[in-house]
């Protein structure tokens, strides 16, 4: 039996084997993908540079980004004629020599709808094209006393009434995104698990799409909240970015050139049910000693709550400023176990920047420095000086901006 077949693949110069034509095969697809992600990467530079230096021309963007002139004017043509940008007026240009008509973003072009849900409070919002939250609102949604769909039914009547409410062109909404805490199979649009909202296998997507009428994207709210934070944070230029969120639970998203890191099952970066003590203490996901059963609001309360009757977390953060003992020590527990996971995030994805949000590290007004200190006692010295770590510029708005990113990525085809 022969052990060598003799294939003719397109492109090859003669016969070659079956490995020889899987690599070729490999190598053609290699060559497609990157001229695929460039012809993205060059329209994102592009847009993102009008956005932050905008009025600007074609000829200082070809300047900056190292584009001939005949590429970045392909790219604004096809950006003009969806109206995302438009021609302002003209001034002189050094680098032609001559007046240009300068390029800038046209924030009323298209609008997308955004809901950012918890187990507690979820929050809708409507973003223009330039991130501006133009009308958002909260509402009390307990997770844990709702089924999914009376749940998900508070949360449409919300986008009701802000979309009737808000004075905007509604024929330019593009969609709905909406970010959920849990593991979620974006492009299904399911929620396959969420134990802080407690839904199991949630065809959301199709739901909210039925109720509403717009077409709907669905994806984790770390991973929206960190694609905002690299977008319009305070630290965009860094090339490899960890978000990690403190909150009702605990997670972590990671940037790397602009682009997520999704993992196989879009589920990267759930630190939050890492074990710490596989004896500790029950988690919702059913297993003991997970990371967030230590960081936790509930977390919190019931560690307070085992001292003193307390109704929420402010009394500690207030108690804890006045200098009451019990407050100053759980506090400075919480902030050992925050400091544990930032310095197990860095070992593992060696970041420019870990951003820190949520609200168990709102309080207290010097949390940033308080956590950087602890950071640089653990962490292993090798890792020492090559990271900074900072407090969200974003705040509660960084899951409705992160979905707006998404989907308006995805109308322009830049999702990369
Ligand atoms: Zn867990």
């Amino acid at each position: 039996m022969a052990l060598w077949r003799y294939w003719t693949v397109p492109g090859a110069v003669g016969p070659c084997t079956v490995w020889e034509m899987r690599i070729r095969n490999m190598a053609y697809e290699i060559v497609k993908h990157d001229q695929e992600m460039m012809r993205k990467v060059n329209k994102a530079n592009i847009l993102n540079l009008i956005r932050e230096k905008k009025p600007v021309s074609r000829s200082e963007l070809a300047r900056i980004t190292g584009m001939s002139p005949t590429s970045v004017g392909r790219i604004v043509t096809e950006l003009i004629e969806l109206g995302l940008i438009k021609e302002t007026e003209l001034a002189f240009s050094r680098v032609v020599g001559r007046k240009a008509l300068l390029l800038d973003t046209e924030p009323n072009s298209v609008y997308v709808v955004c809901a950012q849900v918890d187990e507690d409070i979820s929050r809708v919002g409507i973003v223009d094209f330039d991130g501006t939250i133009i009308c958002e609102r909260t509402c009390i949604c307990d997770a844990h006393s709702m089924g999914w769909d009376e749940f998900t039914d508070k949360v449409c009547g919300e986008i009701e009434k802000i979309i009737a409410e808000a004075d905007f062109d509604k024929s330019r909404i593009i969609g709905l995104g909406i970010g959920v805490p849990g593991l979620v199979d974006t492009a299904n649009g399911i929620v396959l698990s969420s134990p802080q909202l407690r839904w199991e296998n949630i065809r959301l997507a199709k739901y909210m799409e039925g109720r509403l009428g717009y077409k709907t994207t669905i994806d984790n709210v770390i991973k929206a909240k960190a694609l905002a934070e690299n977008t319009y944070g305070s630290d965009r230029d860094a090339k490899r970015v960890v978000f990690v969120h403190f909150g009702t639970g605990v997670g972590s998203a990671l940037i790397t050139d602009n682009r997520i890191y999704r993992g196989v099952t879009n589920s990267a970066g759930e630190i939050g049910h890492t074990t710490i003590n596989p004896n500790g203490r029950l988690c919702d996901c059913g297993r003991r000693g997970c990371l967030q059963t230590y960081i936790t609001e509930r977390a919190l309360l019931q560690e307070a709550r085992t001292i003193r009757n307390i109704s929420g977390i402010d009394e500690i953060f207030e108690a804890a400023l006045k200098g009451e003992g019990w407050a100053v020590s759980i506090l400075d527990n919480l902030h050992t176990y925050i400091s544990i996971a930032i310095c197990n995030i860095i070992c593992m994805y060696n970041p420019n920047t870990v951003i820190i949000g949520g609200k168990m590290v709102k309080q207290p007004p010097d949390i940033e420095s308080i956590i950087k200190a602890k950071v640089d006692r653990q962490i292993w010295a090798q890792f020492q000086g090559s990271y900074e770590i900072k407090c969200s510029s974003l705040g509660e708005h960084a899951g409705l901006l992160g979905m707006a990113v998404l989907l308006v990525n995805k109308y322009i085809d830049i999702e990369l």
